[in-house]
């Protein structure tokens, strides 16, 4: 496999306000975001030139920064006015796209309050997250715990909180595995380290409740197609103990989709009808050949 690196690319890269030739969008090494974890990012994928969700992303942004005491200083419009600019600018319709925010280099100390904000946009091509993605991936139990809510905000798509992410995800690989499921801080079923959890289980669906992980916007708009079809959702606190209860897994993100497991903390899955047919649907949703589900619950069968 041969890797570009990220920093040696053609195009342009949307960073405080003005487009910047790819090479050329640099920080210095004394930045407080590298440092000190204050950087606040999006994973967003858009199709046929359309980014999927693009203000809700935009608006989690915000959000997340001020969940770590900053506030970015272009507002949501500006920046999604930016994406799809800048996916013109790089002739690019269906892509990643990485929008992020973080504290410069004015200050280097646990304190940055004069520190400036700064915002950048980033879009690449990105295939399939998963090489086996049809096949069902194969998931390991990371020895890291999804933190309280006391102790760093876990609603935050902030950078710090992905360290044990990377950490346990390294490992999984290491092992021959495509993830890991972590357990939240109470050892409860939790989250993937970049993508939402669900279990099937008598044709009816069971997820964690997100009261301490990222509440993916894939997670949501999953759980309102799978009810539109009239298929039973339930949130709740599931025991890594209950995991062999189940018959279907399957786990969601903006990069992963709707990706069905084979194989979670060593109970085997086989992807069934509810999985396909909430791949086909989501599939469908984000080309727009299906119309958005309704905010809340509706049920269609
Ligand atoms: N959990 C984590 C830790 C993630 O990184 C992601 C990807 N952003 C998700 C869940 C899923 O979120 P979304 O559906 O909004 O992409």
């Amino acid at each position: 496999m041969t890797f570009i690196p990220y920093d040696d690319r053609d195009g342009w890269i949307w960073m405080d306000g003005a487009f910047t030739p790819w090479r050329d969008a640099r920080i210095h090494v004394l930045t407080h975001g590298l440092h000190y974890g204050a950087c606040v990012f999006e994973g967003e994928r858009a199709y046929e030139g359309v980014v999927f969700k693009g203000e809700e992303h935009s608006l989690r942004l915000h959000r997340s920064a001020e969940l770590v005491g900053y506030k970015i200083p272009f507002a949501a419009e500006e920046i999604d006015r930016a994406k799809l600019e800048l996916m013109d600018k790089n002739g690019l319709s269906d892509c990643y796209v990485r929008a992020f925010a973080w504290r410069g280099s004015e200050m280097m100390g646990v304190s940055a309050q004069k520190a400036s904000i700064r915002t950048a946009i980033a879009v690449w091509p990105w295939g399939d997250y998963f090489a086996d993605k049809m096949k069902g991936i194969r998931v390991t139990m990371s020895q890291w715990k999804r933190p309280s809510p006391e102790t760093i905000p876990s609603a935050a798509k902030a950078a710090g909180l992905y360290m044990i992410c990377t950490m346990s995800k390294h490992k999984a690989e290491a092992e021959g595995f495509a993830d890991a499921l972590m357990l939240d801080y109470r050892g409860y079923v939790a989250e993937l380290t970049g993508a939402n959890v669900f279990l099937i289980q008598d044709g009816a669906i069971h997820t964690p409740i997100a009261d301490c992980f990222l509440d993916g916007i894939t997670r949501r708009t999953v759980i309102d197609l799978a009810r539109r079809r009239g298929i039973e959702v339930v949130e709740r606190r599931i025991l890594p103990s209950e995991l062999s209860d189940f018959s279907e897994c399957f786990i969601t993100g903006t990069a992963a989709e709707v990706t069905p497991v084979a194989e979670m903390a060593g109970v085997t899955y086989r992807p069934g009808a509810i999985t396909e047919q909430l791949m086909t649907d989501y599939a469908a949703l984000v080309r727009g050949r299906l119309a958005a589900p309704k905010a809340t619950g509706a049920r269609v069968a």
